[in-house]
């Protein structure tokens, strides 16, 4: 991609309005533009980042058996009515509007209940069972505060994973699997060290619930962790006896500020029994359906990977995730040679930004780290003299010369130890 032919324009500022850093950030370097608090627009850089951190979560859902489908953001009352969630003082973020019929529809704020009613047309027999079904949805929460950049939108997209299971124990096969799967999104996404599974409040079905948290500053929520076993427990249940059952010991525990990138949850009966979603077992009998949901916020978990990751010159990418792979700075008369060396590199699949623009030297670098991509290259008349190009990682200070001959291999293994 050339910079010329990118739509994408670097800021000076951001609006003054906007308090959070990974806001800030992605703004300045043109990722994403505000609309207002909670709304943002992704633009085609951040938009790309946004695409691969959804590819990476589908491709660890599917591996787990996942069927992706999308359903719509309208929602009718009858199935929240049934499960008692249609209620403002039960769910205090509701977006609700009116259809021109006059009948009322609200905006979806999760899918439990829609896709327990849905079901109901497409499993009857236990032959049916499981399923597994996940989307890239928008959902719509009215969050009174919204002040955390992308990490709290009142629009966002949710992966929401919904698994429907004979019995318990069919269900806690799965949600090990989950687990499982979680894990390797995280550890994907860069954050892999820094993300604790994490016990919280559970429901009527089990004692706890499983999030997701990574450490960071800008996170709303508090967890003590206990490096050592790689475990977390959320403050709304840190209690002594918590901490028994667990087998976790008080004086190891630290306590950290998290932002909650996912969550699973074993939900039980309770929907399938509101909504009326059972299926007729091998003997015959009616049974309700066993249903566990799993939530990842990719734009929250994009919001997270800036604010601990960014630095004072601005954005830093993990390469699995950044929009492109290399940053190209050409300097003076260099077309045909920086042409050539696109070529190169695209062949072996690295994803280049070429700043062909008519800018100074000094401008395009000051972009290259606001953009944080994970290697700067340099093409210039000078170094070419002695067949020779410039490379730096984004977070190193130094650059290096590279002969131009081992320019692709030397870029490849950078990019593979990143
Ligand atoms: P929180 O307590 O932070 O509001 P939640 O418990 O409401 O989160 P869920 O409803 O379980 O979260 O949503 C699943 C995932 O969706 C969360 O783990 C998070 O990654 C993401 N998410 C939730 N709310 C938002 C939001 N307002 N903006 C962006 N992502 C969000
Ligand atoms: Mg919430």
């Amino acid at each position: 991609m050339k910079r010329s032919q990118l739509f994408v324009k670097t800021q000076k500022d951001a609006p003054a309005d906007e308090v959070s850093k990974n806001a800030q950030l992605l703004i300045k370097a043109g990722f994403v533009h505000k609309e207002m608090a909670g709304a943002y627009d992704y633009l085609p850089l951040g938009l790309r980042t946004f695409n691969k951190i959804v590819q990476i979560i589908r491709e660890e859902m599917d591996a787990i058996g996942g069927n992706e489908l999308e359903m719509t953001a309208l929602q009718r009352p009858e199935p929240w009515q049934a499960s008692g969630r249609w209620d403002e003082g039960v769910v205090d973020v509701w977006f609700k509007t009116e259809l021109a019929t006059g009948q009322t529809v609200g905006l979806g704020t999760t899918h439990e209940e829609p896709i327990a009613d849905m079901m109901r047309q497409h499993v009857q027999s236990y032959k049916d069972l499981p399923a597994y079904v996940y989307q890239f949805q928008k959902k719509f929460r009215n969050e009174l505060r919204s002040k955390s950049g992308i990490m709290r939108g009142r629009e966002f997209v949710m992966k929401d994973l919904y698994s429907l299971s004979k019995d318990r124990e069919e269900h806690e096969k799965f949600y090990e699997l989950s687990q499982q799967a979680y894990e390797r999104v995280f550890q994907r996404l860069g954050i892999g060290n820094s993300t604790f599974l994490t016990f919280a409040s559970g429901g009527s079905f089990s004692k706890f619930s499983h999030e997701y948290q990574t450490i960071c500053d800008a996170g709303e929520d508090i967890v003590y962790l206990d490096r050592e076993k790689n475990l977390a427990v959320n403050e709304e249940v840190y209690t002594d006896e918590v901490l028994a059952e667990l087998g976790l010991d008080k004086a190891k525990l630290e306590k950290v500020k998290t932002a909650e990138v996912g969550n699973i949850f074993t939900l039980g009966t309770k929907y399938a029994e509101a909504v009326d979603l059972h299926y007729t077992d091998e003997h015959g009998e009616r049974q309700p359906v066993f249903m566990g949901s799993y939530g990842i916020g990719p734009g929250r978990t994009m919001g997270v990977i800036v604010e601990t990751m960014a630095d004072d010159k601005g954005l830093v990418w993990p390469a699995n995730i950044a929009p492109y792979h290399v940053y190209l700075v050409s300097i003076g008369d260099v077309d045909t040679e920086a042409e050539e060396l696109v070529r190169e590199l695209e062949a072996a699949g690295i994803e280049v930004l070429h700043d062909d623009r008519d800018e100074r030297p000094g401008s395009k670098f000051a972009d290259a780290d606001l953009m944080g991509l994970p290697i700067r290259v340099v093409i210039s008349e000078k170094t070419l003299k002695n067949t020779e190009i410039e490379v730096k990682s984004r977070t190193e200070e130094n650059a290096q010369l590279v002969s131009r001959q081992k320019a692709v291999d030397t870029i490849k293994s950078l990019l593979k130890q990143d």
